[in-house]
């Protein structure tokens, strides 16, 4: 399987469509961003986590973590980048992004048997 493009995933993703599957609400404190309280239950503060609609990238000013929108989707559903692209791309129906395949990698030459085993000469 060919390996997925995360970089691409990242920049389809978009923090809003994120936060909108894992049901969190927000306050609106201005036009490019919210605050939360942290997805990641680290406290009560309703506006300990800010999301950036501009970078799309967040942070728990409480709990000292952050990123994109895929990790915090890797964070809250506790799954692995891969399996959080997949997962997200298909519900939010962006078509995953993939790299291109790389060639295959030409095995060895194999040395000449002859002048493996011929080692006297
Ligand atoms: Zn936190």
């Amino acid at each position: 399987m060919p390996a997925i493009d995360f970089g691409r995933v990242k920049q389809i993703v978009k923090l809003g469509d994120v936060m909108a599957l894992l049901g969190l609400t927000w306050t609106r404190q201005s036009r490019t961003f919210v605050r939360a309280r942290c997805p990641l239950g680290c406290h009560e503060d309703k506006h300990a986590c800010k999301f950036d609609g501009t970078t799309n990238l967040w942070y728990c000013h409480r709990c000292k973590t952050g990123g994109s929108a895929l990790d915090l989707y890797c964070r809250v559903k506790h799954l692995t980048v891969f399996a959080a692209a997949v997962e997200l791309c298909e519900l939010l129906h962006r078509e995953l992004p993939l790299l291109a395949a790389v060639p295959a990698r030409k095995d060895r030459a194999v040395k000449d048997p002859e002048t493996v085993l011929d080692t006297d000469a």
